[in-house]
């Protein structure tokens, strides 16, 4: 196992201060190694995910040799010749683990942004404190973008947020997380092959989600209540503005809808299976309060906006990987984690085998299932 860091190098390096897990500690398992300790409804902070990994890579005597940049894989032979800072390795088969989030995503137009506003990803932001005072865009709306809202708001910063398609969730349904439903209803079981449209569940954003020890909704109406004002989806700048679509009323009923379809699943769920009077009553979340007259531009040079925060998401980053198969878009081709050249595997990308692919507890079934390709082509060939 090569690791061009540490152990647990994202949770370590690109990670802001205040991120806890939006999963429950009782999600947090790999194999053979569980949360144990007495809160299980809790949420990790980033600095408890390292140490978590840590011990996984401890007890599970995983052979990581960190401090190992890997700078090239390519075809050789039968097997794949790999380059790494400790010089070169010939294998039959590689497993790429290297993540779905290397790399933020910023548009291109973030180019055309007057040097006076600072702008910053979520690499590059720790706390508040490392923006200048005056007012902040932060820009998307799922799980980054309403947390650092959130908290930049509460720093005393007029915050101004973007919003584009979203996934509404509230954090606790009829007495249990909304995660806790998704587990067992066996939604985040669903698998790869099973799903209608694979490549948009693929594209799905982070559902509006915060892991707080008061297991708090955080959706638009929870920052709107605290001042955040809301704009609609960023398309462009031109001359030195910020233009935003319009149509919010829109984009907030389709998000209204999804989460009251998937709850109504739930619902469903709790019936069928029997255990519907284990839970409080079926309940619904009040409609996302749409602005009266929402702003559809803002001038960058007016001095309004000091500071713009890129939660546009995260892409992973394939530059060292010299064998073709990574799309026009920079995802990695592959079915189920088994990548169209001989002897390459992929996992932790997003719903790779199963929903759950991409989260912590999802890794353990989908390496057995990719474990078990690997060895079926090391024995075939
Ligand atoms: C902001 C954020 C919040 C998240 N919250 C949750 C959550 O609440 N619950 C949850 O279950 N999951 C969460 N996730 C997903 C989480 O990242 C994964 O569950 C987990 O970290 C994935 O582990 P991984 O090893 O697949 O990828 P990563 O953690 O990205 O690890 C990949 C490793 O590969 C290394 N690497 C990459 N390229 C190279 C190279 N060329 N050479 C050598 N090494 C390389 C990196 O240094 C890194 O250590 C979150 C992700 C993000 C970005």
């Amino acid at each position: 196992m090569l690791e061009r860091g540490e152990v647990a190098n994202s949770w370590r390096r690109e990670r802001w201060d205040s991120l806890r897990l939006l999963t429950p500690n009782w999600q947090s398992r790999l194999p053979g190694l569980r949360y144990q300790g007495p809160d299980q409804d809790g949420y990790m902070t980033a600095g408890e995910v390292t140490d978590f990994i840590e011990r996984f890579a401890a007890v599970s005597r995983a052979p990581v040799r960190t401090g190992e940049n890997v700078t090239s894989v390519r075809r050789a032979d039968d097997g794949y010749l790999v380059t790494a800072s400790g010089g070169q390795i010939a294998c039959r088969a590689v497993v790429i683990a290297s993540g779905a989030c290397n790399r933020p995503s910023v548009p291109r137009f973030s180019g055309e942004v007057p040097a006076s506003v600072e702008q910053l990803t979520p690499f590059d932001y720790r706390d508040p404190a490392k923006l200048p005072d005056g007012g902040v865009l932060v820009v998307g709306a799922s799980a980054t973008g309403v947390q650092l809202a959130a908290e930049l708001q509460r720093s005393g910063r007029p915050v101004t947020l973007s919003v584009g398609e979203h996934v509404r969730l509230p954090r606790t349904y009829r007495g249990r997380d909304v995660l806790w439903w998704m587990d067992a209803s066996g939604l985040w079981d669903q698998r790869h092959d099973e799903i209608d449209d694979l490549t948009r569940a693929r594209r799905l954003p982070s559902p509006q989600l915060v892991g707080t020890p008061e297991r708090a909704t955080l959706d638009l109406n929870a920052l709107t209540a605290t001042g955040v004002e809301l704009v609609g989806r960023w398309a462009m700048v031109r001359d030195g503005r910020a233009l935003f679509s319009g149509g919010l009323r829109n984009v907030f009923s389709l998000a209204d809808l999804k989460m009251n379809r998937l709850l109504d699943t739930f619902d469903e769920w709790a019936l069928t299976s029997g255990r519907d009077a284990e839970f409080a009553a079926p309940e619904r979340s009040a409609p996302t309060r749409v602005p009266d007259s929402a702003r559809l531009q803002i001038d960058l040079g007016s001095g309004e906006i000091r500071s713009i925060v890129w939660a546009t998401g995260f892409r992973p980053d394939y530059g060292w990987l010299d064998v073709p198969v990574v799309d026009a878009k920079g995802q990695l081709q592959h079915e189920g984690g088994v990548v169209a050249s001989p002897g390459l595997f992929a996992l932790g990308l997003p719903v790779l085998r199963r929903r759950r692919s991409t989260f912590i507890c999802g890794i353990e079934d989908d390496a057995r299932e990719v474990t078990e390709h690997l060895a079926g082509y090391l024995a075939e060939n």
